[in-house]
């Protein structure tokens, strides 16, 4: 069993966006400059958004986080992203979801310019990726591409069974696996909550990616030998034995499974810190004018 290890693998993609930073000063350009939008004070999003600002800062980019309470209107937050549409200055702007059930995210998401759309989440860059033309492609589905094809994780004629078919994660990656390029040019079967027969499915993946947010879910009764396993989920639970009293867990039970993979990414450790990456390699493109 082989560890798809994305926190170096992250850190790898890091050092080379810090040199590609460098180089852009040196020849006169402007630092890449990244803003976040963030919406009440939940514990979860105040970690994501706090960890992809200190990542902007260790790669040199501008980061600008601009932060309202719960209740902020609709009106207010579509009139701050027209206003960063506007600012030449920035070159890619994340909002962070969920939002308060009182603002709507689908009209959220379609106010973001699809050019500094940098989280991939617009109507016209989903088209873009599944047309399979040059766009910002979503965060996470590109970090699990990078680690397959860094892995050189053979894909072609490959079953590959997603549990979770959300916007953000299994819906792309459903369409990403099927497509005719490397990583990709698998068989894919895209389940969810409705599905039937889901263990006897995961039981044929050559590649389970595994993101519905349902801890240690996957077990080793519910894979064949030899699959690569993609572990999407991060659920905080309590815990006596760590400083902090919680630990993440994945979506995968990482120590029933483990002796029966080819690969695996941990958690944490795996596909969380690519994420990030991706966003920043996103906002590189983006400052460099190259989508
Ligand atoms: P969502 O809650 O948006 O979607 C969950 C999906 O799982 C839905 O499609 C749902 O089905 C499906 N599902 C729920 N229960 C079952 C079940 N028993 N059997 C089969 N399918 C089921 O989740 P996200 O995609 O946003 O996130 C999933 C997990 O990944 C979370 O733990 C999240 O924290 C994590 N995550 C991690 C990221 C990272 O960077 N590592 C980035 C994004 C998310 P239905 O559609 O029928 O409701």
């Amino acid at each position: 069993m082989q560890i798809l290890d994305g926190k170096k693998t992250a850190s790898d993609i890091k050092e080379d966006i810090a040199v590609e930073v460098a180089n852009l000063l040196a020849s006169g350009s402007k630092k890449p400059h990244l803003a976040a939008i963030l919406v009440g004070s939940d514990g979860a999003s105040e970690t994501y958004v706090n960890a992809k600002v200190k990542a902007c800062e260790r790669v040199g980019f501008d980061s600008t986080l601009v932060r309202f309470e719960t209740d902020v209107t609709e009106e207010e937050l579509l009139s701050e992203i027209e206003k960063i549409n506007n600012n030449s200055d920035i070159d890619g702007l994340i909002v962070q979801l969920p939002l308060p059930s009182h603002i709507n995210e689908m009209k959220v998401t379609e106010a973001i310019s699809p050019k500094k759309d940098v989280d991939g989440f617009h109507p016209e860059n989903i088209g873009r990726m599944t047309l399979n033309s040059p766009t910002f492609l979503p965060a996470t589905p590109a970090g699990i591409l990078e680690l397959l094809e860094r892995y050189k994780v053979e894909t072609v004629g490959k079953h590959c069974v997603i549990v979770g078919r959300s916007n953000i994660v299994g819906l792309p990656m459903s369409i990403l696996m099927a497509q005719k390029s490397y990583p990709g040019n698998c068989t894919v079967t895209l389940t969810h909550s409705k599905t039937h027969n889901l263990k006897e499915i995961c039981k044929t993946a050559d590649i389970l990616i595994v993101a519905l947010g349902k801890a240690e879910f996957v077990t080793a009764d519910m894979i064949k030998e030899g699959v690569c396993i993609i572990d999407v989920g991060i659920t905080r639970v309590k815990s006596d034995k760590t400083k902090s009293g919680w630990k993440l867990l994945g979506d995968v039970a990482f120590e029933s499974v483990k002796d029966k993979c080819s690969f695996i990414t941990p958690v944490p450790g795996g596909v969380g810190p690519m994420t990030i990456a991706m966003l920043l390699k996103n906002t590189l493109i983006s400052a460099k004018g190259k989508t």
